[in-house]
């Protein structure tokens, strides 16, 4: 488990960390940005409070994500994280819903 700061543009929502020092990962919309990557963070647009994300990779995985360009990592979608909710949201209706027996 690796943490990153991660913000959220307050635009299009999305969330995107910085995966390397020279990482300058912007958002969806463009509004906002991210650098630094572990040493020191450096944020551009307009974002919200930045948090601790954990991830289940290792550094050289974000490191080399970003340096082989594979971009798998440092951005969050908001369509993505929509997707998460609906379906957490489902399981959980699907939960309470069970009647218990006896
Ligand atoms: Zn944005």
């Amino acid at each position: 488990m690796f943490k990153v700061n991660a913000i959220q543009c307050l635009k299009c929502r999305d969330v995107i960390f910085s995966r390397a020092r020279h990482d300058y990962r912007s958002c969806s919309c463009g509004k906002t940005a991210i650098d630094g990557g572990f040493d020191y963070t450096r944020l551009i647009g307009s974002y919200s409070e930045p948090v601790k994300l954990a991830l289940i990779v290792t550094k050289k995985q974000l490191y080399d994500d970003w340096n082989n360009r594979t971009d798998k990592y440092g951005k969050i979608e908001m369509k993505e994280i929509t997707n998460k909710l609906n379906n957490a949201k489902i399981k959980k209706v699907k939960r309470t819903s069970r009647k218990r027996i006896g």
